[in-house]
């Protein structure tokens, strides 16, 4: 069960023109894509005559109908091979998996993680037939397929639309959906003397890692970078540390420094205190802290971002005994909109939505009386900063901000936390 010579020919010849460099100008060069090699060759090629053209499974095996190959352009089987390729560098099977996608909302995924890799293929002057773009979804393009996913599942589904398919058809295989066809193989078809092979988890992994350094590389010499594929790179190559818990850590950090700057006084009698019946030790005082949070209104701030990082400081304030009077909501644009004490930082209504000045925000929470200890900053970052930390107060920066952007910078001074959609 393998390619005949002749069709492995053609298949070798569509890697190649995805890969290689036009040696002169023609109607359709060579695409110079040679990021792509090292998952190209992985592939496992399987004929077949159950697909019209061509699918995968999770196992990087390519289930290729021998009459499509024989006739179509090789163009158009690169095109194909690096619009599954895609899927399985973008795990597609297992985000299905996560999302719970069934023969019910297969043609749902199908379209939205089609219309992220058609984005992504785009900006490499590849167009395979048929592939759903951002525009037929009606949403912007970039986006991942889960973003594109929330709103298709939510609609009817597309029964009759020929471009979407249903389970009984082969769609994409189930390298885009996790969904197993009848004419796929079994997983781990290695036996002694097959020569049908499998890509399994580990190879895939070291694969797309591999691919990803390429593929940035790629993407930052063409200058221009794919939301969702940038997005994918950064999630191989750097994953991010979730921010919740550093926040978290930051503000019971920044309470605990609170406490050690406090004086040690005679006022209280230490606990230690009947162990060393003569002499007077001394205790420390432990007032409940004052706690700021200037919170950026100005519109390019994402709410249920900023309600998310909102609740985590109010987590661990709580956590530290500190709620109610002593913490102060600032609402804050170009200006302090307005101050209130609240019992949870989520319940506070929040004014603004001009530009932004957090430096205004910082220096009114400076000012506060009784004086706050701790001063923690909600903003998306493009806003001025005092050029010093306010005396005797610990400042935290929270930068709110999607995970493809490169966040503004924030001063020295404030503990930075970056905190991501
Ligand atoms: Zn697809």
């Amino acid at each position: 069960m393998s390619l005949s010579p002749s069709h492995g020919d053609r298949l070798a010849a569509a890697k190649l023109w995805l890969i290689s460099t036009a040696a002169q100008p023609g109607p359709d060069p060579p695409r110079d894509l040679p990021y792509l090699a090292r998952a190209l060759y992985a592939l496992v090629p399987v004929p077949t005559s159950e697909v019209p053209r061509i699918t995968c499974d999770e196992h990087w095996r390519v289930y290729i109908n021998t009459d499509w190959i024989e006739t179509a352009p090789i163009p158009a089987i690169g095109a194909e091979l690096a619009h599954l390729t895609w899927h399985l560098l973008h795990d597609h099977a297992a985000r299905a998996r996560d999302l719970r996608v069934d023969a019910t909302t297969a043609a749902h995924w199908r379209t939205a993680s089609d219309a992220a890799i058609e984005h992504t293929l785009r900006a490499d002057t590849l167009s395979p037939d048929g592939l759903p773009t951002a525009d037929d979804v009606g949403l912007p393009a970039g986006l991942s397929a889960e973003e594109y996913y929330a709103v298709l599942s939510g609609l009817p589904a597309a029964i009759g639309d020929n471009r979407h398919g249903r389970l009984t058809e082969p769609g994409c295989g189930s390298g885009c959906d996790g969904l197993t066809r009848s004419h796929e193989l079994p997983p781990g078809l290695d036996r002694p003397g097959a020569d049908l092979a499998h890509i399994g988890r580990d190879d895939a992994r070291q694969i797309r890692r591999l691919v990803a350094i390429a593929y940035r590389e790629h993407i930052t010499t063409r200058g221009t970078k794919p939301g969702d594929a940038w997005r994918w790179t950064q999630d191989i190559l750097e994953p991010t540390i979730a921010w919740q818990p550093l926040l978290g850590s930051a503000v019971r950090r920044a309470v605990a420094w609170t406490n050690g700057n406090t004086q040690y006084t005679y006022t209280r009698r230490s606990r230690r205190q009947s162990a060393v019946p003569n002499v007077l030790l001394p205790g420390t005082r432990r007032p409940v802290p004052n706690v700021a949070l200037v919170i950026d209104t100005s519109g390019s701030v994402d709410d249920h971002l900023l309600g998310r990082a909102l609740g985590e400081v109010d987590g661990a304030l709580r956590g530290l005994g500190v709620t109610g009077s002593s913490v102060t909501v600032l609402a804050c644009d170009t200006a302090v909109q307005s101050v209130t004490r609240v019992r949870n930082a989520r319940d506070t209504t929040l004014a603004g939505g001009g530009g932004t000045d957090m430096a205004a925000g910082i220096t009114a929470a400076a000012a506060l009386r009784p004086r706050a200890d701790v001063i923690v900053v909600f903003t998306d970052g493009h806003t001025p900063w005092p050029h010093q930390a306010p005396p005797g107060q610990a400042v935290i920066a929270a930068i709110l901000g999607r995970p493809e952007h490169t966040l503004p910078p924030s001063p020295d001074w404030a503990k930075r936390i970056e905190c991501r959609l």
